[in-house]
């Protein structure tokens, strides 16, 4: 086993690579900027290297400063979380250029992932399901487009292959609009991911969003540990997220997890990851694939009794999987909120200074949070300052542990989601479950009053 990490990332994932490096044993070093400086995390490691003010890309962006802290703490290993550098083929690279292991798939694996138009060529190729669309990215003439979309057929759904956090996306209903679409798609695409290269699918007008975990080591051994509804969203950013995804036949869930693990072991894929997909209408649609530790992994392990993060450890390590598909039992249900500091309704973000935090107990109840009273919620970076995470023998019991958990979580200074959680947990619809990934914007746009309340 390595004797010490460096945990390449900020805020509660910090924290919990941490827990999982001091669960094996394993000593910390952890990075920071100037603004995470009082991170408790921070406190918390064995080593900790500042490497530079506040703005990411000269921060936790910043390659050069990362590995020289690899460097100067002779760490083994780096973790890099999710965000940030953790989807970026050219600094695993670099890690393992460096002599240093790199915590998550290879560079070709990142790579193929990474380009949303290679990973539907390479998922199409394991057979597994994909959303119908373009062959590829979009080619320049526009009477070839214009073919495309009515192939498809209307709406479809303009995407940057580079795309990442819900963003370059545009859904298009009519021709008029296609080609103005495409054009602005590849503009923003180019400035945002550096790849102006868009691909078009057609657009799901009800879908869930379902993903996939799985596990993969070194030696094509890959198992999926079941799956979490996503489709509790807000502009394409999930919200709340639950494992498992009810009202779902197990035995469809059950054959797309295989395809999952069967697509792992043909590519040579190592390490966590997670297969997204759109389920409408008794079908799955692959969207894309995330090559790194997700948001939502807790509800995952609440209900596999796995933990992920030392699993990824111990897989980049070089051991064997030390469970077979069959040994993975789903138990009970799980349930995510993320807690952001923001306004609840009008979402936009509240950063400062945290002068009370109490967080909620109890049976089933997990917080993954970084945040303490006296933390000062810098504005640099994305406004979620922890989770909270309930398990419960049933999704009933779950959702009213959350709502407990909730109604005594205390946190004052900063303004937070928390109401908008609330408001959630009583929610008929949601109670009922399987809504699909409109559900929540049409209930905010339909109770214009939640606004007011808010104030
Ligand atoms: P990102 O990498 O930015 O998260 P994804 O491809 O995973 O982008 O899509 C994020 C979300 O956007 C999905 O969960 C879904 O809500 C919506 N979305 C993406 N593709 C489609 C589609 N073809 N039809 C309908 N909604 C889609």
């Amino acid at each position: 086993m390595f004797e010490k990490i460096l945990i390449a990332n900020r805020g509660e994932i910090a924290l919990r690579i941490q827990r999982a490096c001091r669960e094996l044993g394993i000593k910390t070093v952890v990075l920071y900027s100037e603004a995470d400086r009082e991170a408790k995390y921070v406190k918390l490691a064995d080593e900790s290297v500042c490497i530079g003010p506040a703005p990411s890309a000269q921060s936790y962006l910043s390659m050069p400063a990362i590995i020289s802290a690899a460097e100067v703490t002779d760490a083994e290993a780096i973790h890099p979380g999710y965000g940030f550098l953790s989807e970026n083929a050219d600094f695993a690279e670099r890690v393992e250029q460096s002599g240093f292991t790199f915590i998550g798939p290879r560079p070709d694996s990142i790579r193929l992932m990474g380009d949303k138009v290679s990973a539907k060529q390479a998922m199409i190729k394991a057979g597994v399901p994909c959303v119908p669309g373009s062959d590829g990215a979009l080619p320049d003439d526009p009477k070839e487009i214009i073919r495309i979309a009515r192939r498809i057929g209307y709406p479809v759904i303009i995407k940057a292959a580079g795309g990442g956090g819900g963003r370059g996306m545009r859904v298009v209903h009519t021709e008029a609009a296609l080609l103005s679409a495409v054009t602005m798609t590849r503009t923003e695409a180019g400035t945002a991911f550096g790849n102006p290269e868009v691909y078009m699918e057609k657009y799901l007008e009800n879908p869930r969003h379902v993903e996939i975990q799985i596990l993969a080591d070194e030696f094509k051994n890959a198992v999926w540990l079941g799956e979490r509804d996503c489709s509790m969203q807000r502009r394409h950013q999930k919200v709340i997220e639950e494992a498992p995804a009810i009202g779902i036949p197990r035995k469809l869930i059950e054959r797309i997890g295989d395809r999952c693990a069967e697509a792992c072991r043909r590519i040579g894929y190592r390490g966590a990851g997670t297969f997204e997909f759109l389920y409408e209408n008794g079908e799955f649609y692959f969207i894309e694939m995330n090559t790194r530790i997700q948001v939502e992994h807790p509800v995952t392990e609440m209900i596999t009794g796995i933990d992920l993060v030392q699993e990824q450890i111990r897989i980049a390590c070089g051991e064997k999987l030390r469970f077979r598909q069959r040994d993975v039992e789903l138990k009970g249900h799980a349930i995510e909120c993320r807690i952001n500091a923001e306004d609840p309704f009008k979402f936009t973000p509240s950063p400062g200074r945290i002068v009370s935090w109490h967080a909620p107990g109890g049976p089933g109840v997990r917080v993954d949070s970084h945040a303490y009273a006296g933390y000062y919620v810098p504005p640099n970076y994305d406004s979620m300052v922890g989770k909270v995470i309930t398990y419960g023998a049933t999704r009933e019991q779950a959702i009213r542990r959350m709502e407990i958990a909730l109604s005594e979580m205390v946190v004052e200074g900063i303004q937070t989601n928390i109401p908008l959680h609330r408001e959630l947990m009583v929610d008929a619809r949601f109670i009922e479950g399987g809504t699909n990934i409109h559900y929540l914007e049409q209930k905010l746009a339909a109770k214009p009053d939640l606004k007011r309340d808010a104030g």
